[in-house]
């Protein structure tokens, strides 16, 4: 079987593609031919990896959680350390890439859209580092529940616009920026912060993100003895799990295993868990595993991570899933809030929300593998951000 994928079209088996308005073709060809003429260029390649080095602090180390990995008395748990990029989460490696992409296209403007705020804060900071103007759409909700990542997108310069229509969320953010880019197509550029949209992004932010997965490879035979029997990863849209799982695809030997926010339970309506409980549809110019209704209307959905809260998925795991390469399970709130929880005190790490559904997901499997197994948790961001939710959760207020 091969993984070379997409194909010229952007399908990763039968999802993918690009579904989109007659007035974005031209739009995303010249996209795909830039995109296309500087993935192998060398130029691009070293500036890329030169801004990832002194820009991010790359490479992120892997650490072995020793200590959690002996109180649980069976496999040996390591994480993939990008809680500690600039920024403080894998979204930055991908922001950079685009940015560099659209200096070279000779684009003067950037735009994106944001949920929770973090893509937002990503894409701001990359546009202050290479002095573009930068606006980020989010739903007024979102602005009102976000305000000090707001407040940190005004602060490196960006313009943020809240948008005031529909459910007043990221959907509806995403609708404005797309109707942004339309009108403004010849001088801005469309950052995209996960591996879903219309091809070529799904393919373009996996080729960002890898970044991660190849460290990985090198780092695992020198600092663990060999490469991880598992690798785990969560998946909202699926662009730290696709950058962490893509170089270890064609290695048979490792099992990859994406962790979905199951919310209140994968049974109970509330949850974001698209693989594991959606059908095949069409969302944001590509086909692929959506949670909608039987009339074809997204449903809404809960995490208690924001950045796994998405009804949607990129169209390269619902490949891998329906291929059988990769596997998904559920991760529920509260199983990730005692990760959450555990991992401060044990490891002194404070991670992500989001990260912390993958190492709930590692910390159910250690105990049944022999200790000399390996299980590789990409901690995909810190859990600064996370502190609020998390205090509310256990009453106390901030
Ligand atoms: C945004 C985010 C995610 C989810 O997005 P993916 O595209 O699925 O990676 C996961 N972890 C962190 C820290 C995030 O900020």
């Amino acid at each position: 079987m091969s993984y070379q994928l997409p194909d010229a079209h952007g399908h990763f088996g039968r999802f993918g593609g690009s579904f989109v308005a007659e007035t974005l073709v031209h739009a995303l060809e010249a996209l795909r031919d830039a995109y296309a003429r500087y993935r192998d260029d060398p130029e691009f390649q070293r500036e890329y990896a030169y801004e990832l080095e002194h820009f991010v602090g790359r490479p992120s180390p892997v650490y072995h959680a020793r200590r959690w990995s002996e109180r649980l008395g069976g496999a040996q748990i390591w994480f993939k350390r990008e809680d500690l990029n600039h920024t403080g989460a894998h979204k930055v490696n991908n922001c950079i890439g685009q940015a560099l992409l659209a200096r070279r296209m000779g684009k003067q403007r950037i735009i994106a859209e944001t949920g929770a705020g973090q893509h937002g804060v990503a894409t701001a900071t990359v546009a202050a580092r290479y002095g573009m103007p930068c606006v980020v759409y989010m739903g007024a909700e979102d602005v009102r529940r976000q305000a000090s990542n707001v407040y940190r997108m005004k602060l490196l310069g960006a313009e943020v616009v809240p948008v005031e229509s529909g459910s007043r969320t990221l959907k509806d953010a995403l609708n404005e920026a797309m109707r942004d880019w339309v009108t403004h197509v010849e001088d801005t550029f469309y950052i995209i912060g996960t591996v879903a949209g219309p091809h070529p992004y799904p393919q373009m932010v996996r080729d960002f993100q890898t970044i991660i997965g190849r460290e990985c490879r090198e780092q695992m035979p020198r600092d663990a003895g060999r490469q991880p029997d598992y690798v785990l990863a969560s998946v909202g849209g699926g662009s730290n799990a696709i950058g962490i799982f893509h170089p270890y695809i064609e290695e048979a030997s490792v099992q990859l295993i994406g962790i979905e926010a199951a919310g209140e339970g994968l049974g109970s309506g509330r949850h974001a868990a698209s693989l594991n409980c959606g059908v095949v549809g069409v969302l944001h110019g590509n086909r692929t595993y959506l949670l909608q209704d039987e009339h074809g209307q997204i449903m809404p959905t809960h995490s208690i991570s924001a950045g796994l809260d998405y009804p949607g998925v990129g169209p390269e795991h619902a490949w891998l899933k329906e291929s059988g390469r990769a596997r998904y399970v559920g991760i529920t709130d509260a199983e990730a809030l005692a990760a959450y929880h555990d991992c401060c005190h044990i490891e002194g790490i404070i991670p992500a929300l989001e990260s912390a559904h993958a190492i709930a997901q590692a910390i159910k499997m250690a105990p049944e593998l022999s200790a000399d197994t390996i299980i590789l948790v990409n901690l995909s961001g810190r859990g600064d951000k996370d502190m609020h939710t998390v205090a509310e959760h256990s009453g106390i207020t901030l």
